[in-house]
């Protein structure tokens, strides 16, 4: 007779360019996270894909680095409703999303009290952390999954294994490596259900 120890696993996941589309700013030329409710557009395939996981038994977290209110691009005011739109969408029937974590800081931003180097901001791991010990995750059955190179390299600092989504917003330097790859977060899912851990 084994002791059955109930394992507590969890995908962490990074928001923008893996649950949503970013929006182009023809002024200034790239990609930025949605500043609107109404500009929150959730890639195809995902909520479907998060239902798979917590069925699996995952805990889901999102672990956002949101800086624009810190570049002095928007209000807090306005990320928040964002931030709490995005939890209305993704958990309309029952909950999907555990918790999420936001770093609104920047180490160069102009805005006062949001302009320094922080413990939250990825790769830095304060978030994952804090969830890690919150709901005791079990950190060798979770996963981080992002199209950063600053999501895998928190990811690998958390000691997690790693997916990069590979998309059109972000090039990938290659500093470090994620254990796998996928075209979006329904890929991703696949992956991480296909392994016997
Ligand atoms: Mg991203
Ligand atoms: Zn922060």
């Amino acid at each position: 007779m084994g002791i059955s120890r109930k394992v507590n696993k969890a995908v962490f996941l990074d928001r923008d360019g893996v649950i949503n589309e970013l929006i182009y700013n023809e002024a200034g030329g790239e990609f930025e996270p949605p500043h609107r409710t109404e500009d929150i557009k959730i890639i195809s395939g995902v909520p479907e894909a998060l239902d798979k996981l917590t069925q699996n038994g995952f805990e889901l977290f999102i672990i956002s680095n949101q800086p624009d209110h810190a570049k002095g691009k928007t209000s807090l005011e306005s990320l928040m409703l964002v931030r709490n739109k995005f939890m209305e969408i993704l958990n309309i029937d029952r909950e999907i999303i555990k918790e999420d974590y936001y770093c609104f800081h920047h180490p160069e931003g102009v805005t006062e009290g949001f302009s320094f180097n922080c413990e939250c901001r990825k790769p830095n791991t304060l978030s994952v952390d804090t969830a890690v010990s919150k709901y005791g995750i079990d950190r060798n059955s979770s996963w981080m999954i992002g199209d950063r190179e600053t999501d895998i390299e928190c990811g690998i600092n958390s000691r997690l294994k790693t997916i990069l989504i590979k998309n059109k917003y972000n090039t990938y330097p290659g500093r470090v490596k994620p254990d796998h790859k996928a075209s979006d977060l329904t890929s991703a899912a696949e992956i991480i259900l296909n392994k016997k851990h």
